[in-house]
């Protein structure tokens, strides 16, 4: 657990991903006794994901919400043992991704880690309420919602206007010392994905916090670089997206 600020915290759980070990960064937002929770870890961390809040100073049963920035099974793996533990705390993500989130239809995607097509159950469990687009919370100096489709359809980041700095979910990676694009082969519509990643460039913000790399430093410059490279690129693979790998 790093501490951001006193209302910011960076949980690390460990994860393998792309073939390699990695860590991967839930977040707790704190707030005069109100905690959030954004994002939950594989299936299989719950009691990592537990320490990791102790650390910063709560419990599962205590979180007041859990947000889920998008649907991916590294994102939600300890949702149905947060559901069981907390039925108090509301549960939020986007409509977009909803309904898989709940089980009412199968995960987009198959291939997030090696082993998810051995799993005998996929995490699903309950959604409470719906984010949308500019929603304000009043959390950690004000939270902004921005929905970012094309990672999924219903994939948020979220703009801490205090900090000056953009929690990224899978919008982009934050892998030795670059920003880089998902992989191809995980993301749901790419042209989407650009548009959203270009569309983040208009939000005031010098840190981008990516669950996949985590804290990146003189964001919006290096975000521009990544939309300028990406576009270039684009026009010379005859206007097909490439992404990173
Ligand atoms: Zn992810």
């Amino acid at each position: 657990m790093k501490k951001i600020s006193e209302q910011v915290m960076l949980l690390e759980l460990e994860m393998e991903f792309m073939g390699r070990d990695s860590i991967i960064h839930p977040l707790l937002l704190s707030d005069k006794g109100y905690t959030m929770l954004i994002d939950a870890g594989l299936p299989g961390q719950y009691e990592q994901l537990s320490d990791e809040l102790k650390a910063a100073g709560t419990a599962p049963e205590l979180l007041d919400s859990v947000l889920f920035t998008h649907q991916d099974l590294d994102h939600i793996g300890c949702l149905p043992e947060l559901d069981a533990a907390n039925r108090y705390a509301t549960f939020y993500t986007h409509e977009g991704d909803a309904p898989y989130i709940r089980g009412e239809r199968p995960l987009l995607k198959n291939n997030v880690v090696p082993w998810q097509s051995q799993l005998t159950q996929l995490p699903h469990g309950r959604i409470d309420r719906y984010l949308s687009h500019r929603q304000q919370f009043h959390i950690a100096g004000g939270m902004e919602v921005i929905h970012t489709p094309g990672h999924t359809s219903g994939h948020v980041c979220l703009l801490l206007r205090q900090e000056r700095a953009l929690i990224a979910g899978d919008i982009v990676f934050y892998i030795d010392d670059e920003l880089v694009l998902p992989p191809v082969e995980l993301t749901e519509d790419l042209p989407a994905a650009m548009h959203s990643l270009e569309q983040l460039l208009s939000y005031d913000f010098d840190t981008l916090i990516c669950y996949h790399g985590g804290v990146c430093h003189d964001a919006q410059a290096r975000l521009r670089r990544l939309v300028e490279q990406s576009s270039v690129q684009r026009r010379l693979h005859n206007g097909s997206y490439p992404a990173g790998s």
